[in-house]
């Protein structure tokens, strides 16, 4: 059974138990109602009975008696019976003048008994003489007259009058009054186990409804928690921010379909932040904004534009915002990387919305540092931290990558070894701290004049090497040119004096004609570059090795 027909059952139940309780104890309530007022009509009929009797005065007779019994019975519908104080019958409705002698006494009756000691008595019992129950009253009342104290029937100078009614009447007024009350328990139980019914059905309804918007707010839920759970792997996976932009363009717009949203994330320098992504059509905002132009990076708390109550509209946002907006900076580990932008299509961000997009802020704050940190790490782990060009290891995997890409295409791969030429010396003379100095501004002459498809590193020391793909022996040989010239003609000045001239030895090899594979190529640009060394500095030479790596003594080209 369920808890629903439970619930309507036991009430319904108890309604019965109280139901046929309350009718017992009305319909006895109301058997001793009817019965005192049939003794109190009874008593009434009696009474008015001697009323009558005491007003045939002088003349009463046994006839007049009887025939006074007679009219009264007819007229109240009760047996009227009269007897005197020995129990002799002086009158009855019920028998004839003749029939009269034939009783016998009635003083045994006990109404007659109670109303011959104390002018009063009552009875319920069955009488032989008409065969049925009846409920008696008699009353006595005190009698002179001397025709009537010489009737030879008329034993006493009293007269008792008695009216009786039978019990069947009074049973069958109780029966009726019983169908009434059984007929009105059964409607009302009927009514009730009806709206048991009704109201069962109803509850059950609404509990159905109730259960059906539950699991659908209970999917919703799973679904909103497996999309940002998706969102936050898919955007670890990440390797730069334009997959997590394109991660987030397409996971939010599910999250959160009535709102339209926008990521921006902080520029170098740092307080200059950029959108990233956005979604939901044209974003009403501008492109780059600085970080005092937001109010949530200001706060480092959500902010909301357009509010009711407030309206402070952040900068960045132009006049064509309509709706609600809110801004959540995007942090991690104390640190803001970037700004998540929606904004209401419809009327404001619903609280559940809410919810969801500081979900969301979070996980992409986390995935955004992660991003940062692992791109850092990488940065460290390829880039030379005094020059911040690339390291050694990192040209030797471009190089391998450049000679499968290059065999693939049959391309070239230019090398370009290249050494600062007495640098020891520089040092000794200028101090260490300023050879820093003219390495990086060699590395950055490199990078400024090297070509964009160029890898451009620190070999180590006061080596730099660059490969460059797909390009000729000739042109090579113009880049080294071109390298040395501009090197040579740096102006290095220290407190406004120019430091020595900063010359470069510049040893260049060619795939496929020097080498065959990476190792080949170094060694053929390292043995240009020893030449160079040899020939007196200064100068850009290029490798005598051939192909299979054996030295010869002309150019092959
Ligand atoms: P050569 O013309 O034959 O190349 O002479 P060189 O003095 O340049 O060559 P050598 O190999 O004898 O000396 C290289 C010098 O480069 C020695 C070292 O002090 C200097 N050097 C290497 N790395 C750094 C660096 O990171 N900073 C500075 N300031 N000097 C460096
Ligand atoms: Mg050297
Ligand atoms: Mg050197």
């Amino acid at each position: 059974m369920t808890i629903t027909k439970k619930l309507v059952l036991a009430p319904i139940l108890v309604l019965l138990a109280v139901g046929v309780t309350s009718a017992f104890t009305l319909d006895s309530y109301l058997q001793s109602i009817l019965k005192d007022r049939i003794k109190q009509e009874l008593s009434g009929i009696a009474a008015s009975a001697l009323v009558a009797v005491n007003a045939l005065g002088q003349d009463t007779d046994i006839v007049s008696l009887d025939g006074l019994a007679d009219r009264l019975s007819k007229s109240s519908g009760a047996r009227i019976t009269f007897v005197d104080g020995e129990g002799v019958v002086l009158g009855d409705s019920e028998l004839l003048v003749e029939e009269l002698r034939q009783v016998k006494t009635l003083k045994s009756r006990p109404e007659i008994q109670s109303a011959i000691r104390g002018g009063y008595g009552f009875s319920e019992r069955y009488s032989a003489t008409v065969d049925s129950k009846f409920m008696y009253v008699a009353t006595q009342v005190d009698f002179k007259y001397a025709k009537y104290q010489q009737d030879q029937a008329a034993k006493s100078r009293f007269i008792i009058a008695r009216a009786a009614l039978p019990l069947t009447n009074i049973n069958i007024a109780i029966a009726s009054m019983r169908w009434g009350h059984g007929l009105i328990i059964i409607a009302s139980f009927s009514a009730v186990v009806l709206l048991g019914l009704v109201a069962s059905r109803l509850i059950a309804k609404a509990i159905k409804n109730e259960r059906i918007v539950l699991e659908q707010r209970v999917s919703a839920r799973t679904r909103e928690i497996s999309l940002l759970q998706n969102m936050s792997g898919l955007l670890n996976a990440c390797t730069n921010e334009d997959e997590a932009g394109k991660i987030l363009t397409q996971i939010l717009p599910q999250l959160l379909p009535e709102l339209k949203g926008a990521i921006s994330i902080m520029k170098s320098p740092r307080n200059k932040f950029g959108l990233l992504a956005s979604w939901g059509g044209e974003w009403p905002g501008a492109k780059f904004y600085k970080s005092n132009e937001c109010w949530a990076l200001r706060k480092r708390h959500h902010h909301t534009s357009r509010e009711q109550e407030t309206n402070v509209v952040c900068e960045h946002f132009d006049e064509t915002l309509t709706g609600e907006a809110i801004c959540m900076p995007l942090l991690a580990q104390g640190e803001t990387f970037g700004v998540l932008h929606l904004i209401s299509i419809s009327s404001h961000v619903t609280d559940n919305e809410f919810k969801i997009a500081t979900s969301a802020a979070e996980q992409i704050g986390l995935a955004l540092a992660n991003l940062q940190l692992r791109n850092d790490l990488r940065q460290q782990a390829i880039r030379d931290p005094l020059t911040g060009i690339y390291n050694r290891r990192y040209m030797m995997e471009t190089l391998q990558q450049e000679f499968s890409r290059a065999k693939r295409l049959h391309s070239t791969i230019g090398l370009l070894m290249i050494d600062l030429d007495h640098f020891k010396k520089f040092n000794d003379t200028f101090g260490h701290d300023i050879g820093d100095l003219v390495l990086k501004r060699v590395a950055r002459e490199l990078r400024k004049n090297s070509r964009a498809e160029d890898t451009v590193c620190r070999f180590g020391g006061e080596e730099f090497c660059l490969v460059c793909p797909d390009i000729s022996l000739e042109n090579a040989q113009y880049l080294a040119e071109k390298f040395r010239k501009r090197v040579r003609n740096l102006d290095i000045r220290i407190h406004h004096k120019p430091i020595d001239t900063v010359t470069l030895s510049i040893g260049v090899a060619l795939f496929p004609h020097h080498a065959h594979d990476a190792e080949l190529l170094l060694k053929s640009a390292d043995e240009a570059l020893y030449r160079a060394k040899a020939e007196g500095r200064d100068r850009v030479v290029v490798s005598l090795v051939n192909k299979a790596g054996v030295k010869s003594q002309f150019l092959l080209i």
